[in-house]
């Protein structure tokens, strides 16, 4: 089996496996997407999950976040790991919202990089979630089971994603980051992977 087939059988399995699944941050719009992935950067979804209800409710639109005050988006997230920048990287990217993007999500990835707290891994996962574009987000999970599986030797986020970009088609693109990081969190974990129940033994390199 080669590499492609290998990838194009992972998917499938995975895509049965996980047949529903999306982000794991609650949100109600792209607004809403932006700022709780801008929080979860080192932070698990779930702690993002507790803060954001009474961040947004105190601050539903970016202009209000962009007025803060800051105190008061400190507070709210004080519970949230590195919460003294991530306070003004949302409030900065809330102001550039207001004044450069007629506070609506722009929907390129080279207009979400210039926004502050905002990587390649962000703005692929605001795009894939809250418009649909696809794109491949590699994290720590994604970078670790792809290596793992012969898929990438890259450890550099943005060539790994260059390189699994070309092995899936465009339509996998969206549902595959998260499918991949489900299997890195239950199965292929980074300190003693499960290899011996995974799905993928027979024909996963990291073993052989
Ligand atoms: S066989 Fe082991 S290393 Fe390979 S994907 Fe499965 S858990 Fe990861």
């Amino acid at each position: 089996m080669n590499k492609k087939e290998r990838a194009l059988k992972v998917y499938g399995i995975l895509n049965t496996k996980y047949p529903n699944v999306g982000t794991f941050l609650a949100y109600k719009n792209p607004y809403e997407l932006l700022i709780a992935v801008i929080l979860s950067a080192q932070c698990t979804d779930k702690r993002v999950n507790l803060v954001t209800p009474g961040l947004f409710s105190s601050f539903p639109t970016p202009e209000r976040l962009s007025k803060g005050p800051l105190s008061l988006i400190k507070e709210k997230i004080k519970s949230i790991n590195f919460f003294n920048n991530k306070s003004k990287n949302i409030q900065e990217t809330a102001e550039l919202l207001v004044l450069r993007h007629h506070s609506k999500v722009p929907q390129t990835l080279n207009e979400l990089i210039k926004l502050p707290g905002v990587g390649r891994k962000t703005a692929n996962v605001v795009l894939g979630q809250a418009f649909n574009t696809p794109g491949i987000t590699v994290d720590t999970h994604v970078n670790r089971v792809s290596n793992r599986l012969g898929f990438t030797k890259q450890t550099d986020a943005v060539k790994a994603e260059k390189e699994l970009m070309s092995l899936w088609p465009t339509d996998y693109w969206i549902k595959f980051s998260s499918i991949l990081i489900l299997h890195g969190r239950e199965t292929c974990q980074a300190r003693k992977p499960l290899c011996d129940t995974c799905e993928f033994l027979a024909y996963c390199p990291f073993n052989k």
